[in-house]
């Protein structure tokens, strides 16, 4: 791309940001950080570069540069959509947040080399001093590179990661989208692109086997473009790294661009409280009892925590890196094998360290408990109806949808049809679409971001089913496209906010004001028009102005309740948290009419 570009100028002032910079040139920041890493200099987006190191990576990058004397204007500009960190960090003050390593997870077609990128990957990096150290596989591993830490998740594949996501874990802050580059995009790619999308985590693309003499990087380019997913050369924001796993070429760079979007997504944990993190593995082994891959998310794990993991309890009696190397503590990203668990716990379980042993035995217990009686009551519902409830309480904006239909062609039309419903709140979102009978991975898929399954002339794998039906995800079969959109239409219908309208039901005259002991004060009124009823909505106004708007908390004739007094008629009549009554209040009644 820089080669295309005319020589067009920027100023530069002294100092500025990588970012600034960026922006300067109109270019990616990831192209920036790149070209500086090329001149050997690891920067973050917000670090502060000078005047000549600045204009050393515009010359290069096809810009002539001017000094400039003002300081630039700083933008704050999202990139890249910032994957969970709010949740796991929600609630740390952000001075006590430190930048930490990403986590990343490879996902991609079957036989397109994820285990094998794995592997070279992590052969090629053992830190320093351990050439030739065995790793052990305990589901997670890290490495340095250009003296930064990465962690790689071990178990590749979008269904892993979204089962995580299904029990309420994120491991992952960045997926590593491997595509042969002798097949292309494959329905598995496009699951997976599908899959880290609805995570929100940011893609980056591995076009492996280049070393086959029918690699075709160009086509492959054109498919992930044609999939949404532009490539940062085409002008997007997707970096695309051709390597080899088999010649263990362009590994190097793989990582550097990993790094260079872990900068971006500025990744941080607060290191200073006790731990937290998600579940990788649980193993129940012969001699050592029930152990565990921990990934630590925030916090540090340290030797002698007691760990409260779902409903199971224990203390870390031992802990060991990959390389099966024991460690006294364990900082957020980095993945431990803990022992001292009361039992095995299941991937994607979250844990977190609490005060002592015994809390953590009375915690789990409880939870134990609790998931005891839920086991007796019906399967948590994930239906259209509890969505809808969370959409019309604000919690959700979006009706997110996964569609399979029999063949792609029907696909479209669907996909257009349902788009085109909805409104600005309230937007249909289509998660994932694409031919075929209903899977476990959509059933998952649907779990993890709360998503109704839409089928169309297709069946549901039984595998599908029975997750469905554990987790209360809807699912719903059509064979005629009308009634699929009809239903989806009159759903969201149904759950835009509804608007009310006033309706006035009567007004009484206060012609007496009564001090009732333990009930308070009851006007004596006159029902001039229409009827006042019990729980009836109330308003009364003075000189123009409101001095009460709220219910109608008793009714009597005489000495007895009633419902409802009609015109013409006097009772007493009391107001909810209202005593000022004065003689000559007139009481208006109304009700609350949904409008649409
Ligand atoms: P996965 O299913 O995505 O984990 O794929 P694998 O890692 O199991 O690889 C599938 C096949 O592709 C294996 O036979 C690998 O040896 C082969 N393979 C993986 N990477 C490369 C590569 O870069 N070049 C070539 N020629 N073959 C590769």
């Amino acid at each position: 791309m820089t080669e295309k570009q005319n020589r067009k100028a920027v100023e530069i002032p002294d100092f500025l940001t990588v970012r600034a910079l960026a922006d300067l040139m109109e270019v990616s920041p990831i192209q920036v950080i790149k070209e500086l890493m090329d001149n050997g200099i690891l920067a973050n987006i917000n670090q502060q570069i000078d005047y000549e190191t600045a204009a050393i990576v515009a010359e290069e990058m096809g810009f002539e540069t001017r000094p400039k004397a003002p300081p630039a204007v700083e933008e704050e500009i999202p990139m890249i959509p910032q994957p969970l960190k709010e949740r796991i960090y929600e609630g740390e003050a952000p001075e006590d947040l430190e930048p930490r390593p990403p986590v990343v997870t490879m996902l991609g077609h079957v036989d397109h080399g994820k285990t094998t990128l794995l592997d070279v990957i992590r052969h090629t990096n053992v830190v320093a001093g351990e050439a030739g150290g065995i790793t052990q596989h305990i589901g997670a591993y890290q490495l340095e590179h250009r003296g930064k830490k990465i962690t790689f998740l071990d178990t590749p594949g979008h269904e892993a990661f979204t089962a995580m996501r299904a029990r309420g874990a994120q491991g992952a802050d960045i997926a590593i989208l491997v595509v042969a580059a002798d097949d292309g995009v494959m329905p598995q790619t496009q699951e997976a692109i599908d899959h880290a999308r609805a995570a929100r985590v940011p893609i980056v693309v591995a076009l492996n086997k280049m070393d086959k003499a029918n690699a075709n990087p160009e086509r492959v380019k054109q498919q992930l473009a044609d999939v949404g997913l532009q490539i940062e050369e085409w002008g997007g924001q997707t970096i695309c790294v051709p390597v080899s796993a088999r010649e263990k070429t362009g590994i190097d760079d793989l990582l550097d661009n990993i790094l260079a979007v872990a900068e971006l997504a500025e990744l941080k944990a607060n290191p200073n409280r006790s731990a937290m993190g998600t579940v990788i593995e649980g193993e129940l082994d012969k001699s050592r009892g029930s152990t565990a891959t921990l990934l630590v998310q925030n916090g540090t794990l340290r030797l002698g925590d007691a760990l409260l993991i779902e409903d199971l309890s224990g203390r870390v009696r031992a802990m060991f890196n990959e390389r099966g190397e024991q460690v006294r503590k364990a900082t957020p990203s980095t993945p431990v094998v803990v022992l001292g668990l009361s039992n095995v716990p299941h991937p994607g379980d979250t844990f977190k360290v609490v005060e002592n042993e015994k809390t953590a035995r009375a915690m789990a217990a409880r939870r134990a408990e609790e998931k005891e009686k839920a086991a007796i009551q019906p399967a948590r519902v994930l239906s259209l109806d509890e969505i809808l409830d969370q959409i019309r309480a604000g919690q959700v904006k979006e009706l997110n949808l996964i569609l399979k239909a029999d063949v792609r062609g029907t696909i479209e039309p669907i996909v257009d049809s349902l788009e085109k419903l909805g409104d600005e709140d309230l937007k249909v979102n289509i998660l994932h679409q694409g031919a075929g009978n209903i899977s476990e991975s959509d059933a998952m898929l649907a779990v993890a971001s709360r998503a109704i399954i839409i089928g169309f002339n297709v069946k549901v794998d039984p595998a599908a089913s029975r997750t469905a039906e554990a987790e209360g995800v809807d699912i719903r079969l059509y064979d005629i496209i009308y009634e699929l959109i009809d239903d989806v239409d009159r759903a969201l219908k149904g759950l835009l906010e509804p608007v009310y309208k006033d309706v006035v039901s009567g007004h009484a005259e206060v012609r007496a004001v009564f001090t009732i002991p333990r009930v308070g004060k009851i006007a004596g009124v006159y029902v001039a028009d229409g009827h006042v009823a019990r729980n009836s909505l109330a308003r009364i106004g003075r000189n123009d102005q409101l001095v009460y708007d709220g219910r109608v908390s008793s009714l009597k004739r005489f000495t007895e309740d009633v419902r409802e007094v009609r015109e013409g008629f006097e009772c007493g009549v009391g107001l909810e948290g209202f005593k000022d009554f004065e003689e000559g209040d007139i009481i208006e009644l109304y009700k609350k009419e949904r409008e649409s």
